[in-house]
């Protein structure tokens, strides 16, 4: 999982050092699976999804193998690092392994791509697609170095496939019954993501929010916000069932809309439909006890959702569009129906001082206290280049860091917060904190023992030790 090599990398030279080094373990059981997947399927054409930085080097390996195999088999590369980071693409070695790269959803380029490939359509119609102009036909005189070729993007605008159309997806060849469960943890609610297989699915395409500052909100897939009917989904869902005999889904959506997952649940409970599913939401008023109740009844079993930093000034910052009260009225009523429900946090915000981390951390852990989150995770705040903070650091109160000329991955910037406060020290108090309320450990504790490690003294918290319990107590 080599996510160095491809996370915000600006030149493709430690992926390609790294590919020509010799083998390693994984990587000769990899190089074994891919010749035994080739002679069994007889591809002419491989498409290769790299959902995360730390897969590129592995989908890379499986090219090189299939190209030292058979270079007549066009290979593609997309997927949700190339979507994020590859935008500005300009390094042609790459296109020694792959020979096209298709940005956002994938539907179109390859209706595109594939119709190219059938001689139907001419290469400047292809959509979102990069490609490696060939490389200079002549050999270059003795001295200036090998010609390597340039990198093309090219775009024939052409309609989006609607995501009601979009299709069911398909697991269909994939030994499921082999799939590997990994428990790393005992909390019920954390190790969903790893203990046993979901069918994953989306309830939308997009965000329908799309305004938090730290988010890619400027990418397609958050900006571009498309639902489909709760009879769709439904239709999906049985489809599934029916293909990989699971009936558990993950909802995979980056905050899917209240009004269609209420609209699911209803047609999940008027065709009987029994399935476990979980997913991720904003923690918006929207989500009425009564609501929670009807997910519950649908099949809900747990909730994931961004509190980020409780603190309404750095939420008022981030245009998260909830207050810490709110996510304690909402998380409570999906605790209240039975549904478990995880908090993504984040610490480091540009101008967030130490008072605001001590009193984020009593307001989780008052959350904890009160049973409205059973489980938590403390990210550090990243700058994007595709967010409103990396597009308008100012507006923030930071400087970015030059990066240098970039011609393979851009995501994180670096950048200077004149607060100049610690957020690596407070991290490690953050996890430990968070680690040991989700087991139930600590909750009465001061948070100020998690920074002990520490110098010099850490502010008391400015949130009264009730705040959440008072703010539960009050009529929403
Ligand atoms: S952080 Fe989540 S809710 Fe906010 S814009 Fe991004 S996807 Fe939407």
């Amino acid at each position: 999982y080599a996510e160095s090599l491809a996370s915000s990398q600006p030149t493709f030279e430690p992926m390609a050092a790294a590919l020509a080094a010799p083998f390693t373990l994984v990587d000769e059981i990899l190089h074994t699976l891919t010749l035994a997947t080739l002679s069994q399927h007889k591809p002419d054409l491989v498409l290769l999804s790299v959902p995360f930085p730390g897969a590129l080097y592995a989908a890379l390996r499986i090219a090189q193998t299939i190209k030292a195999q058979n270079p007549h088999i066009t290979i593609a590369l997309g997927g949700g690092f190339v979507n994020t980071e590859l935008r500005e693409l300009a390094e042609p070695r790459l296109f020694d392994l792959v020979d096209f790269v298709t940005l956002d959803s994938g539907e179109r380029p390859l209706l595109a791509l594939m119709e190219y490939l059938q001689r139907k359509r001419s290469k400047q119609r292809l959509v979102r697609t990069f490609v490696r102009e060939s490389p200079h036909p002549n050999p270059l005189p003795e001295g200036e170095g090998a010609d390597a070729g340039t990198v093309r993007y090219i775009n024939f605008v052409e309609p989006e496939v609607p995501f009601e159309e979009v299709g069911t997806p398909t697991w269909d060849g994939l030994p499921l019954d082999r799939y590997l469960s990994l428990l790393d943890m005992l909390n019920p609610m954390h190790r969903l993501w790893s203990d046993g297989r979901w069918n994953k699915l989306t309830v939308a395409h997009g965000c329908y929010w799309k305004k938090c500052s730290f988010c890619d909100v400027s990418l397609d897939y958050i900006s571009r916000y498309e639902t489909a009917s709760a009879a769709t989904l439904a239709d999906r869902i049985e489809t599934i069932v029916s293909e990989t005999g699971q009936t558990g889904f993950h909802f995979v959506d980056e905050a899917a809309p209240p009004k269609a997952l209420k609209a699911l649940a209803d047609e999940l409970i008027s065709r009987q439909l029994p399935i476990s599913w979980w997913g991720n939401i904003r923690f918006e008023k929207t989500f009425t006890p009564e609501l929670c109740q009807l997910l519950a009844d649908s099949g809900c079993i747990a909730m994931s959702g961004g509190l980020e930093v409780a603190s309404d000034r750095l939420l008022t910052l981030m245009k998260k569009g909830v207050t810490v009260e709110q996510v304690a009225r909402v998380t409570k009523g999906f605790s209240d129906a039975g549904i478990l429900v995880h908090a993504y946090l984040m610490y480091g915000f540009p101008t967030q001082t130490v008072q605001d981390t001590v009193d984020a951390l009593e307001y989780v852990r008052q959350l904890f206290e009160n049973g409205c989150i059973q489980s938590g995770f403390f990210h550090r705040f990243s700058c994007t280049v595709h967010s409103p903070v990396g597009l308008d650091p100012a507006a923030y109160g930071i400087e970015l860091i030059p990066l240098p000329p970039v011609t393979f991955a851009k995501n994180d910037i670096g950048f200077i917060d004149p607060s100049g406060v610690d957020h690596d020290a407070l991290g490690v108090g953050l996890r430990k904190a968070i680690y040991n309320y989700m087991h139930g450990i600590g909750l009465d504790e001061d948070v100020r023992a998690w920074f002990s490690h520490l110098p010099g003294k850490v502010p008391k918290p400015t949130v009264g030790r009730n705040r959440i319990a008072k703010a539960l107590a009050q009529p929403a």
